[in-house]
């Protein structure tokens, strides 16, 4: 098969392209959505959240070379076979693309790896995500802005959960860019027009040393249920994911938006919805 705008040998199907073609398909893509939804301003210095996976390593990248002033930044939850393995891949990639790398451990920080913290029944990927989410917007103060490797999967998954389980809230945050909310930094999402396809092999053609694999706590995951579902429906009615989202950001153009009331954590002062923050009531729920 043949790509659809050149003679060399076509090696992505649905658009058809060859190597040259998908990346400059791809990369055009990313840049229109930095461009479109304005996601960085020339001045400011963005955090890029890394795990050494596909997707925000392609971020990382892509961002580099568009914007230049970047950092990354990998939070280390103590996954044992699974995140120790991708910093690896990300120290590297960091130190061959000259960019700065900053490491945080739930170990330093919390005093206890994910690993540990699920020894006392939490769920994982809850525990993990208060965590994580608390260590990036805490470390990122000062940057312009956070990006994320988000793709259209991702977020489609993200808005059919928030609408399933009612969370109103949560449906503002699966957009190209985050509002401003108090001393939250704001979110960016340069893939979220990219399939997770389409980030896979944009990640094999260059050649990206990154890991595949998924973490070894997604397999307890509601996530996981949604994400099959939708799988299965692209399958028979393509273009399904991109045209939720399409169709959740013209809907949220009618909503007024409303940040719904937070304050400051008494014990550690970051933002929080109660008097204490999630983060914080974990860590006490520990001892
Ligand atoms: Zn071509
Ligand atoms: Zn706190």
């Amino acid at each position: 098969m043949k790509c659809s705008k050149c003679s060399e040998k076509a090696v992505f199907l649905v658009p058809k392209f060859c190597k040259k073609h998908f990346i400059d398909y791809f990369e055009k893509k990313v840049f229109e959505t930095i461009k479109k939804f304005s996601l960085v301003n020339p001045k400011e210095k963005i955090v890029v959240a890394c795990s050494g996976g596909k997707d925000s390593t392609a971020v990382l990248y892509l961002l580099k070379k568009f914007h230049k002033k970047v950092v990354a930044l990998a939070i280390d939850e103590g996954i044992f076979g699974y995140r120790n393995k991708t910093l690896i891949d990300l120290k590297k990639f960091c130190s061959k693309n000259n960019i700065e790398l900053r490491i945080y451990s739930f170990e330093k920080e919390f005093g206890k790896t994910l690993d540990e913290m699920l020894k006392q029944k939490q769920h994982p990927c809850s525990v993990c995500g208060i965590f994580r989410r608390y260590l990036m917007n805490k470390y990122a103060r000062g940057f312009g802005k956070i990006a994320t490797g988000h793709n259209m999967d991702d977020e489609s998954q993200a808005v059919l959960m928030n609408l399933m389980k009612g969370n109103v809230d949560l449906l503002w945050h699966s957009v190209p860019m985050t509002k401003k909310v108090g001393n939250f930094v704001q979110r960016i999402k340069p893939l979220y027009f990219c399939s997770e396809k389409e980030v896979a092999a944009y990640a094999l053609l260059k050649g990206f040393e990154v890991s595949f694999n998924e973490c070894l706590y997604i397999k307890d995951s509601f996530r996981n249920q949604v994400r099959d579902a939708l799988n299965n429906y692209e399958l028979e009615n393509s273009g399904t994911k991109l045209n939720i989202l399409k169709k959740h950001l013209l809907m949220l153009e009618k909503i007024k938006f409303e940040t719904s009331f937070f304050q400051y954590c008494s014990v550690c002062d970051e933002p929080a919805k109660e008097d204490i923050c999630k983060a914080c009531q974990l860590i006490k729920s520990f001892k």
